[in-house]
């Protein structure tokens, strides 16, 4: 047994656009064709662009920005301040006016004051540190991604404010990138010794360290499109995210909450300051919590409320958010407001003034229940996801709204999210109840068309027309049916540059300006890097990690194999038993089976390692923490059933 490592359990979640480090993907981008400078122009002439609102907040209370970048421990580069930098001034050709207004805006990073001993630090991740002043030191709401980008934004902070021990932590939800650098906030030990509260919601800690366990590989790699991790940073490539320009990837870990918000509505004093934290789980994130502090008139929407149209479901995958239930957290927000006068989201930027604060929130209580009644109304009159997307159109006094268009979520995707959720994947036809897998019917198709050549020459002419969609369900067909046709490739590419460039939703632009380059340049060699999560996934619960474990079987190998394994974990003293039933793994906690083929005796730490894939042969068969009883022979055929999944399988190609 030199390595074990297997598939990836890597909860690098959600975020893990940036597990992998940068493969160097990024082809030749093209120049943006008429008809895509058609649209883009069109669509600046129905929005009030240059309403200055906006960006009157986003810049509001500045006090300094950082310059730059952060770098992990080892010297990567994981944040560069100024990679944006190119950020100004009108919209390019090549990307959508109004993602651009909103990429402009998200450039507005560094520390600012919202009010009287109120602070955000933002652009030091895709998220945002509230900071809110104690009476001897600072509460800090949220803790970004990642240890070093947490811990680069709190120095910033101390420098440019004063320099006091955090006195409280809270998280408002269970995605890692609100907690993530938590230990570059504050240490558990300091959390301990100077008994500091560290506050989230109801089900946080098994919601965050669970959450993406089981299926962190595809999430992770899908994440790559959402967040367009390995594009470059230019007109030509990602220019933001939606909530903020991107994610940064580094030490991922967590802190146990020592105090939970369990009641719908519960008062708290935090360092001298009142705080009135709102449950409000099961609609963007499964465990969150907005507050307020009302001697301040200060609101905090956690991530229910961003200057965007949020997603249902979000384009790297997830499970279906509750559309309903999430606009009637928006009326009860309204409700619950009473006298703010500030509104501080931990995405984007803040909201002055009752008035403009009320119009904000209820109007994302209408962006979510008007795409949830008329996505229900048209599919009780039959019509199918597909349909429904192409149909429903926000009302002019929705869509003007800039606050609630789609930067980051889309209206058509969150559509299919409403279908999904009521009626699942299935539309009903029995044409889509059994048909053939993409590759197959594709090469069929093919075949009737005449071949890749006449695919390729029918859809030049779409993509000549701008009839870009048209265009890539064609050479979709082309590239799956003729996997080695370099003209069906390159045309393809070019066609989803176009609808990058013209997108408004920055998670659709990344995804298309990703399937270009990896059109141009194959997938990535490296998945995710599940050494980043390690801090995060030691406290994550080893039932995580065997339900994981489980689903990674290779069931056709294991079919007919009959193997149990004992594993003891000695310094949590948490005991399994392993074992193989009808190419089923299964496990239950109990002592160890006399009947055992092998029984592994570790520590957690090992385990996680194991997990991780970062033990060698140094960690486990010369560790005194690691001993092997009964058939090595036997665990290693057992843990050779359980697939890798590196995280790197191709998405638009075959
Ligand atoms: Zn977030």
């Amino acid at each position: 047994m030199k390595k074990i490592s297997y598939m990836l359990l890597a909860a690098c979640t959600v975020l893990a656009a940036g597990c992998s480090k940068n493969t160097g993907v990024g082809g030749a981008a093209g120049e943006a064709t008429p008809a895509t400078i058609q649209a883009n122009t069109q669509l600046a002439k129905d929005l009030k662009l240059g309403d200055p609102q906006d960006f009157e907040d986003a810049k509001r209370g500045f006090i300094a920005r950082p310059n730059g970048k952060v770098l992990s421990a080892d010297g990567t580069v994981l944040h560069d301040y100024d990679a944006y930098q190119f950020i100004e001034g009108q919209a390019p050709d090549t990307v959508n006016p109004s993602l651009w207004r909103h990429a402009l805006l998200n450039a507005q990073m560094g520390l600012f004051k919202v009010t009287d001993g109120v602070y955000q630090l933002r652009g030091f991740d895709i998220a945002n540190i509230t900071l809110i002043e104690g009476k001897s030191g600072w509460i800090v709401v949220d803790a970004l991604t990642s240890r070093e980008s947490a811990s680069a934004a709190m120095a910033f902070a101390r420098k440019h404010l004063s320099d006091k021990p955090v006195t409280a932590l809270i998280f408002t939800h269970s995605h890692a990138d609100h907690f993530g650098g938590a230990l570059g906030i504050i240490t558990p030990e300091e959390v301990a010794k100077r008994k500091v509260p560290v506050l989230a919601s109801a089900g946080f800690m098994e919601e965050s360290t669970g959450e993406n366990v089981m299926v962190g590989s595809a999430m992770g790699r899908r994440s790559m499109y959402q967040f367009g991790k390995n594009l470059e940073r230019s007109a030509k490539g990602n220019v933001d995210t939606g909530l903020g320009k991107n994610v940064v990837y580094g030490a991922v870990g967590i802190l146990a909450p020592t105090q939970l918000i369990t009641k719908p509505t519960e008062e708290l004093v935090l360092d001298g300051v009142r705080f009135v934290f709102h449950n409000v789980p099961g609609a963007e994130a499964p465990a969150e919590m907005t507050f307020a502090v009302p001697d301040k008139k200060l609101y905090g929407g956690a991530e229910n409320l961003a200057m965007t149209m949020h997603n249902l479901l979000p384009v790297r995958g997830a499970k279906v958010r509750d559309a309903l239930r999430w606009s009637e957290y928006m009326q009860q927000a309204l409700d619950q407001l009473s006298d703010a006068e500030i509104y501080v989201g931990q995405h984007n930027w803040p909201i002055w003034g009752k008035a403009r604060i009320a119009e904000f929130i209820t109007m994302h209580r209408d962006v979510y229940k008007y795409t949830h009644d008329q996505t229900v109304r048209l599919l009780n009159a039959g019509l199918t996801p597909r349909e429904i997307a192409d149909k429903v159109i926000l009302p002019k006094s929705l869509s003007s709204y800039f606050g609630t268009r789609g930067y980051y979520g889309d209206l058509r995707h969150n559509t299919k999210a409403v279908y999904q959720f009521y009626m699942g994947a299935y539309d009903g036809n029995p044409a889509n109840l059994n048909p053939l897998p993409p590759q197959e019917s594709a090469k069929h198709y093919l075949e009737l068309i005449g071949g890749a050549d006449k695919a390729v020459a029918a859809a030049q002419t779409a993509y000549d027309k701008g009839e870009y969609r048209w265009a890539a369900e064609l050479l979709n067909q082309a590239v799956f049916g003729q996997p080695d046709h370099k003209g069906a490739k390159e045309l393809l590419a070019k066609t989803y540059e176009q609808m990058g460039y013209m997108a408004e939703a920055a998670t659709w632009r990344n995804s298309y300006l990703t399937a270009a380059a990896e059109l141009r340049n194959g997938p990535p060699t490296k998945g995710i890097s599940k050494s980043d999560v390690i801090e995060m996934l030691h406290q994550t619960p080893i039932e995580r990690f065997l339900e994981a474990m489980a689903a990674g079987l290779n069931g056709p190998d294991a079919e007919g194999k009959d193997l149990k394994v004992n594993l003891v974990l000695t310094d949590t003293k948490e005991s399994y038993v392993l074992w193989i039933e009808n190419a089923v793994l299964h496990f239950k906690r109990a002592e160890p089976a006399s009947d055992a083929n092998a029984t592994l005796t570790l520590t957690k730490p090992i385990f996680v390692k194991m997990i991780a894939g970062t033990a060698g042969v140094k960690d486990t068969l010369l560790s005194d923490d690691l001993k092997i009883g009964g058939s090595k022979m036997d665990l290693v055929r057992f843990f050779g059933l359980i697939d890798k999944a590196p995280g790197t399988f191709s998405i638009v190609t075959k």
